[in-house]
């Protein structure tokens, strides 16, 4: 039988999706052979991956502006790429740190360019985001980078924030579309699939056209956009099985109501999650200011943590798993994400407060 699968990434993905790659899995489509045993430069993948790429512009409203990639490699290449492409060596970009995963987006970036980290939300803990009016930005700096969603710490961009004429670059793994976007305020969008778009092993990179003018810095092929626009995402062999799972979960979405029906739904499992963890008397808790708590990842404590073990094994009984939060946090953490059912977060509560009420 199927749990609830509340894993930061990977993460659960939809019973429809699965089901079909497995009754797809031996003979695609009467070519009576895999997916993943064709060429990817065959007319059979090259359908595929057109058709993924088709159908997350719908998703995402995604103009002529802009290209689309799907590049191995994980969000962490991407945050290499970015100062790689975008920056001249050792020129200046702007870095607002809202948690674990801007933290790493800056080591991928201090061998390539200076490093100003224009506001920092770590002295609090990662409980807040840094006002806008605080961030130090630098006048010549090659773009600034956010992190949309914090995984770890639970923190979200609500607003795009305004940072002039310079390009911004957000890091969305895991908030991709889960509620309508407005592309056209970014440079440069990416995310590693697994949270929200299908499978570990393929991220999208959805990048201004007109970037890729700026000469970046020396670099191979392999880490230059321009290359991998000019091969269209295949300019060594793509991760064709994760492409096609992606591209699965792409007709989902769309099947389901698109972008803004998933945010109606991500709106309501984030509501109910918090007001069961606020309602609870102090037997959970969330520390996050409440106008940025992410509506993906909801990490929580219990009030007594000698409790986390009972928790952990009693929850796991009852068919939700993936609740263990992360090391650097501690406590517990359930994501949310597109694929996980309201029934999933139903779940989550009705067990959260039967557990209250055997050991509170
Ligand atoms: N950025 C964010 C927001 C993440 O949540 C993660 C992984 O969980 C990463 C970057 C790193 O992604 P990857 O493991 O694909 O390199």
């Amino acid at each position: 039988p199927r749990v609830f699968n509340f894993s930061a990434g990977p993460a659960t993905l939809p019973d429809v999706v699965l089901e079909q790659a497995r009754d797809e899995l031996l003979d695609w489509r009467g070519v009576g052979a895999s997916i993943v045993e064709l060429s990817h430069r065959g007319k059979e993948f090259m359908g595929v991956a057109a058709e993924a790429e088709a159908d997350l512009r719908r998703l995402l409203s995604i103009s002529d502006d802009y290209v689309v990639l799907f590049l191995a490699g994980g969000a962490t290449t991407a945050q290499a790429l970015v100062p790689l492409n975008l920056a001249s060596a050792g020129q200046r970009a702007d870095y607002v740190v809202t948690g674990h995963w801007g933290k790493t987006a800056i080591k991928q970036a201090r061998p390539y360019v200076d490093v100003n980290i224009a506001a920092t939300s770590e002295a609090g803990g990662f409980r807040d985001l840094p006002a806008r009016a605080d961030w130090q930005l630098s006048p010549d700096a090659a773009y600034v980078h956010i992190t949309a969603n914090e995984t770890i710490h639970g923190v979200e961009f609500r607003d795009i924030p305004d940072v002039g004429d310079v390009p911004l670059v957000a890091d969305f793994s895991s908030s991709i579309a889960s509620e309508p976007l407005d592309v056209s305020k970014f440079g440069v969008i990416y995310a590693g699939a697994q949270k929200n778009l299908g499978p570990v092993g393929v991220t999208v990179v959805i990048l201004r056209r007109n970037l890729l003018e700026r000469a970046g810095q020396p670099r191979a092929d392999i880490f230059d956009y321009r290359s991998h626009v000019k091969g269209e995402s295949m300019l060594n062999t793509p991760p064709t099985w994760n492409w096609y799972l992606a591209g699965l979960v792409f007709k989902w979405m769309l099947a389901e109501g698109g972008v803004e029906e998933f945010a109606r739904r991500n709106a309501r499992k984030a509501a109910a999650l918090y007001a069961a963890i606020d309602g609870s008397g102090g037997f959970y808790r969330n520390d996050v200011a409440a106008p940025v708590r992410s509506r993906m990842n909801v990490p929580f404590f219990l009030h007594d943590a000698s409790l986390d073990k009972a928790f952990l094994a009693e929850s796991e009984a009852a068919g939700l798993i993936g609740l263990k939060g992360h090391r650097a946090l501690g406590g517990m953490r359930a994501s949310i994400y597109n694929a996980m059912p309201e029934a999933g977060v139903r779940a989550l509560i009705g067990f959260m407060d039967d557990f209250r009420k055997r050991h509170g």
